[in-house]
């Protein structure tokens, strides 16, 4: 027995315990602070309100077929615009009478700019536009609305002061047939 416990003495010199202890101190901190992170970060997580995975598939789905319908619904309203709607009054389904007559109704900006709004398929026309010309061109049942226009003597030269000279033409040709004087700069008037 005497032999066998003399077997474990080991003669350690202050130094090398002084190493064993750090060492061994060390990784408890080490570990305890491991232990310290990992407890702060399944508080934080505690604290996030669960989402089901199937929650947020079902949310990705439901915004793909949203996306997938407004496009179907805009693909939908351009081709009634540009191949079904005459543009031309009653044309809409539930009208009981219809005419040739345009159905824009036409609109002067600001900026001179004319715009056209069909009222059966909203579709937009503009002065600007050389393609749309032709639907200036057919008379139309809406009166023509304005905005600050009214100042002006002359509110069509003041609509087309800034346009360029081919623009003038086309519009005054086809818009409205009857204006064909000069092209002078349009005198403002009082609106009093
Ligand atoms: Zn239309």
């Amino acid at each position: 027995m005497a032999e066998q416990e003399q077997k474990h003495t080991m003669t350690l010199g202050l130094d090398e315990l002084q190493a064993i202890v750090a060492a061994a101190v060390k990784e408890a901190v080490a570990a305890s602070q491991g232990n310290n992170a990992s407890i702060a970060e399944a508080l934080k997580d505690a604290r996030k309100p669960y989402v089901d995975p199937k929650t947020i598939a079902n949310d990705k789905s439901a915004r793909r077929s949203m996306i997938a319908a407004k496009k179907q619904e805009k693909e939908r309203t351009e081709f009634y615009q540009e191949k079904v709607c005459p543009h031309t009054m009653g044309s809409s389904p539930n009208s009981a009478r219809s005419l040739p007559d345009s159905s824009f109704a036409i609109h002067v900006l600001d900026t001179g700019e004319v715009i056209g709004v069909c009222t059966n398929c909203q579709k937009t026309i503009s002065s600007l536009n050389q393609n749309d010309l032709r639907w200036f061109a057919i008379k139309g049942g809406n009166i023509r609305s304005s905005a600050g226009t009214r100042f002006f003597s002359d509110p069509l030269k003041a609509q087309r002061a800034r346009l360029s000279l081919d623009q003038k033409e086309l519009i005054l040709d086809e818009l409205t047939g009857e204006l064909k004087e000069d092209d002078a700069t349009p005198e403002p008037v009082s609106a009093e």
